[in-house]
């Protein structure tokens, strides 16, 4: 049998359905704003987050690093977001290089940060000596934190401090519907208020390629300007947003069986001795536990299980479309047996 895949939910593979609404997919030419497929996908996409329009990009950290250079004017203004959150730690550095920007990290509580927080970030000295704050980044769901749910309340305490302030504000939403789900909040409710926000199709949505940003027309010709910077201006593009609009008439209601696997991981995980987790804390697909050595409990594990390990104690594991629940028995019972 292969290894379980509980490595990232970004492991998905296209399903037979998925594969099907590729190969019916109506194409042309992407730069020139001619490929049906995609603009459907942004026109989808901008209706369900409430933003007047949409772009489509190849990857989710295409979104974020776009969208951080139109907040920010070169030359040291600062980005304010969480010490875990993925422009910091899994970007490569990009919002030196392509933004120009300083970032200021916040320890927020598993990725979450309040409005107080945000407050004490902020740089009040308007002198020629202090970097310019200019934008607050929120990441819905918590990735590195551990696939928290922000509350609705919270994003609105810290987008009161950014407008008083006048702050932009960008939404990351790789897994922004696994939190839909999880809540029960409307995506568009959890948007509202962000100058830019996305989702990535390559997560729990299970497609192979595409994140699409939204903002207003304005934000949004200017991120057109940085895709094709970039090389993201793409050519038969509805090939792959087929798979984006296929996951989101089919793969958004399931996520309800990510999360419930994974809380049925971090219960049966819980009881294992040596290995450290409170299954209250699992709110999604991410699960995230202690053990001693995590980089050798993941290496004795992979011939049956691939999980990461975030550092040396920490493993995450993630659940998604391609794992049943009785894979996670296997992996529990595989983990109990060699833990
Ligand atoms: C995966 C992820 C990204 C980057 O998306 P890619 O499509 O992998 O480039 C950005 N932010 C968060 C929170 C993510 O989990």
């Amino acid at each position: 049998m292969p290894p379980i895949n509980l490595y990232s939910d970004t492991q998905t593979r296209p399903t037979a359905g998925m594969r099907a609404a590729i190969a019916r997919a109506e194409v042309g030419d992407e730069q020139r704003r001619r490929d049906p497929t995609t603009t459907a996908l942004q026109e989808r996409v901008a209706e369900l987050l409430g933003h007047e329009a949409a772009v489509f990009l190849p990857s989710g950290t295409m979104c974020n690093e776009v969208a951080l250079r139109i907040h920010v004017r070169p030359g040291g203004d600062e980005i304010i977001c969480d010490s875990s959150s993925h422009p910091v730690v899994a970007e490569a550095g990009g919002p030196a290089q392509l933004a120009g920007a300083m970032v200021r990290t916040i320890d927020g509580d598993g990725g979450v940060f309040t409005g107080e927080q945000v407050e004490h970030a902020i740089r009040t000295r308007v002198d020629r000596y202090a970097p310019r704050s200019r934008v607050v980044s929120v990441e819905q769901t918590t990735n590195m934190g551990g696939g928290h749910v922000w509350p609705l309340q919270t994003i609105h305490d810290v987008l009161a401090v950014a407008r008083r302030s006048e702050l932009r504000a960008h939404l990351d939403g790789a897994r922004l519907m696994n939190a839909v789900v999880a809540s029960g909040v409307a995506a568009s409710e959890y948007a509202r208020g962000f100058d830019t926000a996305w989702l990535d199709f390559t997560k729990g949505l299970g497609a192979p390629v595409g994140a699409v940003l939204v903002g207003s027309q304005a934000l949004i010709d200017e991120a057109w300007r940085w895709k094709q910077m970039l090389g993201g201006a793409l050519r038969q593009s509805g090939i792959v947003a087929a798979a984006c609009l296929y996951a989101l008439d089919h793969h958004v209601d399931r996520l309800a069986e990510d999360h419930e696997h994974a809380r049925r991981l971090a219960e049966g995980l819980s009881v294992i001795p040596g290995v450290r987790i409170d299954p209250s804390q699992v709110e999604t697909n991410i699960v995230i536990f202690e053990v001693a050595d995590a980089p050798a409990f993941v290496a004795r594990l992979a011939d049956q299980l691939e999980l990461g390990a975030l550092d040396a104690h920490r493993v995450r594991a993630v659940t998604h479309l391609d794992v049943s629940a009785a894979d996670i028995d296997r992996a529990l019972s595989v983990i109990s047996d060699r833990a």
